[in-house]
């Protein structure tokens, strides 16, 4: 750690950076609504028809529409303050 950080609410230096991993879901593209409307429900619907095959298809899926980006935070010792940190 070459940058030494300030809580910006007790002045204190004691402070703890965390990194957590943050997951979120991606907004659809409009080819995606265009996709579901045409086979992406009845996709859904063989899902929970059958067992094996739509454990693949969910994992295909999920794996597109989500991801995962790390955020690091900044935890003060002296008040518990906590602040997201930009960059390394
Ligand atoms: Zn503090």
């Amino acid at each position: 750690m070459t940058s030494i950080l300030i809580c910006p609410k007790c002045k204190s230096t004691d402070i703890t950076v965390q990194a957590i991993a943050d997951t979120h879901t991606k907004n659809h593209s409009f080819f995606w609504w265009i996709y579901f409307l045409l086979i992406g429900w009845v996709v859904e619907v063989l899902m929970w028809l059958f067992a094996t095959l739509p454990m693949l298809l969910i994992r295909i899926f999920h794996h597109r529409g989500v991801e995962t980006t790390v955020q690091k935070v900044a935890v003060c010792q002296q008040c518990g303050h906590q602040w997201k940190v930009r960059g390394n």
